[in-house]
């Protein structure tokens, strides 16, 4: 449904979009919305009803040069910037953000097609919660000194230069922040490429904050990825990437920072295990599963996909996750009391109903759900119902790809060894989660999962400042937590001489 459009948006767009958005959005250069040198649009559509609800632009190398331009000329002021300039314009975004969390939380579900109350309690705090975070830092950012005989040495932190930075549609605000808010902190410039399918809230707040920061400091060109990317991360005066999306994509990202030998922090996908003990707090593991299933339709990149559950414990377990999962809300995510929404792109609905094929033909037991949902009133809607597949074995695609929708999968277990031995028997290593109640068999377990967070008896359990990021091939850095700015700075070291003269090596 990413059609590309040549002509003018037209007025045909419903009164919840034009109550939110603006009818087409320009690209953010240099403090400016100008239109794109192509004049190619992109139709962003609400996934529940099809509707147009904005156009933005389809960016090529020539927008993305002016972006760069700008990034660059603002550098040499913004990075000498007052570490309190810097925090009054993250505090401020998040005092903004704050003050109109309704707002912003409809048009994530306008536009991403996430439940209104999940996007106001998840995403918009978690927003919220970036941009202090990094405010706070601002004033924690400086050098160090060490004495020696020989000299004293200043280490001084200093930005990098212009960043780029290539965000996903799942959820837009939360990347965008945990992306610019430590860029920005640290005092870099940036030109920020959100996705194609989902960035209209994105493109508000860029609107709403525009006054916060000098012309060229934030700069946001979009489109289609392989159209602005390449020309953004081999541009000369870029000094690095930031990225969060799948593996394909950073594969090419990995090669495009080759140009110019750039550094790059990649956060990328997951298949995440769940591994719940016979002891377990049965009721807490199920709703873990639930969750996963159900919050943002499962396109998070940590969500817990593969259930290893205990044999002995697998029918109790199978039983509460269908109880739960048979009363969830699926339906207009616009609505407070729905509990899911549809897929975000008519590309990740067709997605998701093919691995439900793929589930089926491999043999898997399709416990709950397992096909398209219908709504009323919504019935064009990229709606799937909450699925469960069981008798599944971890060598099935299933259980291997990364699905990014309401798909868990159950794999029973007999012994630690086999299921740690299956657990990490992934490429990715995003997330995990353990759930037992014997102390020593937790931390033991925990120890041997090759994951960047193993979550003990309590999954989604966030923690401000707790770095996140992946092991294998989910990835390399890490964010969310202050460690990123070590990703945004560079060290020089000054060393003085505290002798004079010459050594005296060689004769006068
Ligand atoms: P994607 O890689 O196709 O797109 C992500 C972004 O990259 C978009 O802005 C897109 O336009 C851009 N892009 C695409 N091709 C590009 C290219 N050649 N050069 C430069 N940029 C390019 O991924 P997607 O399918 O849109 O996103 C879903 C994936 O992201 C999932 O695999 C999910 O696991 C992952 N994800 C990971 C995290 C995390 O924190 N690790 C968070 C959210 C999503």
């Amino acid at each position: 449904e990413m059609k590309t459009e040549s002509k003018k948006p037209d007025s045909a767009r419903s009164e919840l979009a034009m109550k939110y958005f603006q009818a087409e959005y320009g690209h953010f250069i240099n403090g400016e919305w100008v239109g794109g040198s192509s004049s190619e649009k992109i139709a962003m559509i609400n996934p529940a009803n099809l509707e147009v609800l904005s156009y933005i632009q389809s960016g090529n190398a020539e927008d993305v040069n002016r972006a760069v331009e700008a990034a660059t000329q603002a550098f040499p002021k913004w990075s000498r910037s007052t570490p309190s300039e810097r925090q009054a314009a993250l505090y401020e975004m998040a005092r903004r953000l704050r003050a109109r969390a309704n707002d912003y939380a409809a048009m994530l579900s306008l536009d991403n097609g996430k439940p209104i109350m999940e996007a106001l309690h998840i995403d918009i705090p978690a927003t919220i919660g970036q941009f202090e975070l990094f405010a706070g830092a601002a004033f924690g950012l400086h050098g160090q000194t060490i004495d020696a005989t020989q000299g004293v040495a200043i280490i001084h932190r200093e930005p990098l230069g212009v960043v780029a930075q290539i965000i996903p549609w799942n959820v837009p605000l939360v990347m965008m922040a945990t992306k610019i808010a430590p860029a920005l902190a640290a005092g870099n410039t940036i030109v920020l490429k959100p996705a194609e399918s989902v960035c209209l809230a994105v493109m508000e707040f860029i609107r709403e904050m525009a006054d916060l920061l000098p012309p060229g400091v934030l700069n946001v060109i979009t489109g289609y990825g392989p159209n602005v990317g390449e020309a953004l991360v081999t541009h000369p005066n870029v000094r690095k990437v930031a990225f969060t999306g799948s593996r394909p994509t950073a594969q090419k990202l990995m090669q495009y920072a080759s140009v110019n030998v750039i550094p790059q922090t990649l956060e990328l996908g997951g298949k995440s295990a769940n591994i719940i003990c016979a002891d377990a707090d049965m009721d807490a593991a199920a709703e873990s599963a639930a969750m996963s299933i159900v919050v943002n339709k499962g396109e998070i990149c940590f969500a817990a996909t593969r259930h290893f559950v205990h044999e002995s414990v697998m029918d109790a377990f199978v039983e509460k996750v269908q109880n739960i999962l048979r009363k969830i809300r699926v339906g207009d995510p616009m609505i407070p009391s729905t509990q899911m929404g549809p897929q975000a792109s008519r590309m990740q609905f067709d997605k998701v109903l093919g691995y439900l094929d793929i589930g089926r033909n491999e043999g898997a037991t399709t416990a709950m759900g397992g096909k398209r949902a219908t709504v009323s009133g919504f019935e064009q809607g990229y709606f799937i119902e909450p699925t469960l597949f069981t008798d599944v074995r971890n060598k099935m695609r299933i259980a291997q790809e990364e699905i990014f929708g309401p798909v868990g999968v159950v794999i029973p277990w007999k012994d630690e060894a086999q299921v740690i031995r299956e657990a990490n028997d992934t490429e990715f290593g995003l997330a995990a989660g353990l759930w037992t109640k014997n102390i020593t068999q937790a931390h033991r377990m925990a120890r041997e999962i090759e994951a960047g967070t193993v979550w003990v008896n309590r999954y989604f359990n966030t923690i401000p400042n707790v770095p996140f990021g992946g092991y294998k091939q989910s990835g390399f850095g890490r964010e969310f937590s202050l460690d990123v700015l070590s990703h945004y700075t560079q060290l020089k070291s000054v060393i003085v001489s505290l002798q004079e003269g010459p050594i005296g090596l060689f004769d006068h």
